[in-house]
């Protein structure tokens, strides 16, 4: 038992514990908030509880906290990437995106990841494993510790695949909302996939309040094979499917994220495509330059046509913004600065602060 995540277990679940060791449920109750309220990284901090019951815990669980392994702040915004390295070694990434209204944290699911979407620096090494509950909470604990801001939303757009992660999501779904936790809404947060059907279908049916984001990225199917593995597994048809599903059975709208990549899916065709597809559906299209990834050759498309694409979707009645960018001195896209620091450590690994 002794290596037990203490911070991924919901709070049902820690009750539980509590009783079977005879422990009353107020107590679980404090050890709850201690960690997810007031981020306690040792059991010593919980000042409240009994000696034993602090030694009793700390032969029991364990606390995982993440070390800061670089931190990069962009000049031009304020955008903050943090590189943080797991217990195990594993390293990820989240960023801390500052509007004028809220304060946006952007977190990994998953260190790695096995989609393999040919844009993308997370998917270049694998999937090196998924990220506890837990450790999708530290990133923001971490951060708004860092920046003493506080996270007004919360988005799963970082490394991985967030319903290939699925339990693990959920059940950091359900902490961080309990009023002894952040008790972050599930509107202000947004979890974004690449399009994994059968558990989009899932996820409507649990109807939670959450933003679904689908990175589509093509408007049809030879378009998507040639960037997307996954639409080898479902095809568009069966993927706008579940997400109309999702958006009737939450009432919320779905967010389509597209990157454009010149000359691959960014003609007039393709927005015209586009908009027929989402025609008469709650949903939403962000449209995003594809961010340069070393290792891989696509080019963002020219302004003009990403302005043509977005006139053509908004004149055919398609709800469309261009993502302001923001932090892109600091290699704020998705892998890009985990990927930096594997490379260079390949060789040397680097200081922790
Ligand atoms: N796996 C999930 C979430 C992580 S990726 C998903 O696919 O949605 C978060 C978003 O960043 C996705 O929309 C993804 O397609 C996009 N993305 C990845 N690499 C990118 C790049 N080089 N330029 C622009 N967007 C990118």
């Amino acid at each position: 038992m002794h290596n037990t995540d203490i911070m991924s277990l919901n709070k049902a679940e820690l009750i539980s514990f509590f009783e079977r060791t005879g422990e009353k449920p107020f107590r679980a109750k404090q050890v709850f908030s201690w960690l997810h309220k007031k981020q306690a990284l040792s059991f010593d901090q919980m000042s409240d509880l009994p000696l034993k019951l602090r030694e009793k815990l700390s032969a029991d669980f364990k606390i995982n906290s993440l070390k800061t392994v670089k931190k990069l702040c962009s000049k031009k915004d304020g955008t903050t990437k943090y590189l943080f390295e797991t217990y195990d070694g594993s390293l990820i990434e989240s960023v801390l995106m500052k509007y004028r209204y809220a304060n946006a944290v952007c977190i990994s699911s998953q260190a790695g990841c096995r989609m393999g979407c040919k844009f993308c620096a997370s998917t270049l090494g694998g999937l090196e494993r998924n990220l506890t509950a837990g450790e999708m909470l530290s990133q923001i604990y971490e951060i708004q510790k860092d920046s003493l801001l506080r996270a007004g939303s919360v988005v799963i757009m970082g490394s991985g695949e967030p319903l290939d992660n699925y339990d693990n999501l959920i059940k950091f779904l359900s902490i961080i909302n309990s009023p002894d936790a952040l008790e972050l809404g599930h509107r202000h947060i947004t979890v974004s996939t690449c399009g994994l059907v059968d558990k989009i279908y899932e996820l409507a049916e649990k109807k939670l309040q959450i933003t679904l984001a689908v990175s589509l990225h093509a408007p049809n199917d030879d378009i998507r094979k040639t960037i997307m593995p996954i639409a080898f597994k479902y095809c568009i048809d069966d993927l706008i499917k579940a997400a109309k599903f999702y958006a009737e059975k939450t009432k919320r709208r779905v967010s389509y994220e597209y990157a454009l990549i010149k000359g691959t899916n960014d003609s007039d065709e393709c927005a015209k495509e586009l908009a027929l597809r989402l025609k008469g559906s709650l949903s939403h299209v962000n449209l995003i330059p594809v961010n340069d990834v070393k290792e891989r050759c696509f080019v963002k498309s020219d302004e003009s046509r990403i302005k043509k694409f977005y006139e053509i979707l908004s004149s055919m009645g398609i709800e469309t913004t261009i993502r302001r960018k923001l932090g892109s001195d600091i290699n704020a896209a998705c892998g890009q600065l985990r990927r930096g620091v594997k490379e260079q450590t390949a060789f040397e690994k680097p200081k922790l602060r």
